[in-house]
């Protein structure tokens, strides 16, 4: 069984509830939210997520609760060489933890940051620093954080396999630390993931250790390899392709990893600022196991809807 979804919204009346439901829409059985927008760290309270009515729902369909990710917001930054900055990441991610749990997650992923100048050796010590102090302080939360490999665009840290396992044997809880794995960054940030996944992948095991993967992000590319830019396109329409990202997803040694898709929402061409989300469509064609290249089209027709 493939373990297949993509990112959802929360928000709205129907919130966490609303964000099971746009999965099951999309028949998916796994899925990743961020607890709020993504760019910033106004969060409602859970106890207004309605997340006693998601789980009911949960139950009752095909999603596990081991295959919900939540994703932390992108702009707390762990490696700021601001020090008050940095606490608030620290604070605002504590709390982050707290609500992955309340959610029923087990797996928040987590950007580890950018040194802003300051190189990356500074950067990943302020970031295991802090990602001490976060797992310290949410010891009664079971939950892992999945640090994502990175593009490598602008000072972003985790560019490479072996800045991540920096990180990781800079804390001395790995047990909650894990790896976010992503297609689309890794081919940016250089990886052979095209020609030779394999082998990347062989790499991530003796540098990291497959055991810390808890997450895939499947997106494809639309940049070649190392141009470390980090924007994502549709599965099939980027430099990857969908060959390569179907035997991504259905690899032997990565068949109980949560797979989730974060690839952009289809433009509508006659319609100015109306795009319609993909991932139904995708979803299906990868379980089909055979591109459509008339995909785009066919979302715009449907609006997003199967
Ligand atoms: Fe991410
Ligand atoms: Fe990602
Ligand atoms: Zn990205």
């Amino acid at each position: 069984m493939m373990i297949l979804g993509s990112h959802v919204s929360l928000g709205g009346n129907d919130q966490f509830l609303g964000s099971v439901k746009e999965a099951l829409s999309y028949q998916a059985n796994a899925f990743m939210v961020y607890t709020g927008a993504p760019q910033n760290t106004l969060r409602k309270s859970i106890t207004q997520m309605k997340i006693k009515e998601a789980h009911e729902l949960i139950r009752s369909s095909q999603i596990q609760f081991e295959h919900i990710i939540v994703h932390a917001p992108y702009i707390v930054n762990l490696g700021n060489p601001d020090p008050e900055k940095r606490n608030f990441a620290v604070s605002f991610l504590i709390e982050e933890v707290k609500r992955t749990h309340e959610l029923g997650s087990k797996v928040m992923v987590l950007h580890p940051g950018a040194h802003m100048g300051d190189g990356p050796e500074l950067g990943i010590q302020r970031i295991s620093e802090g990602l001490q102090q976060i797992i310290d302080q949410t010891i009664d939360y079971p939950v892992t954080i999945a640090l994502e490999s990175m593009a490598g665009k602008g000072t972003e840290v985790g560019r490479n396999f072996q800045e991540l396992a920096a990180i990781i044997k800079s804390t001395n809880r790995s047990s909650r630390i894990g790896v976010c794995y992503d297609t689309c960054h890794t081919s940016d940030a250089g990886y052979y993931v095209k020609t030779s996944f394999d082998d990347v992948l062989a790499e991530f095991d003796s540098v990291i250790g497959l055991s810390y993967l808890k997450v895939l992000h499947v997106n494809d590319s639309k940049n070649p390899q190392g141009a470390m830019k980090d924007r994502h396109e549709n599965i099939g329409f980027g430099t990857l392709g969908f060959d390569v990202l179907h035997s991504v997803i259905t690899h032997p040694k990565l068949t109980h990893i949560p797979k989730i898709l974060e690839t952009p929402y289809v433009e509508d061409p006659l319609k100015e600022n109306a795009s319609y989300p993909p991932y139904a469509y995708e979803i299906q064609m990868i379980h089909q196991g055979t591109f459509n290249p008339k995909l785009k089209e066919i979302i715009v027709q449907n609006r997003g809807i199967i």
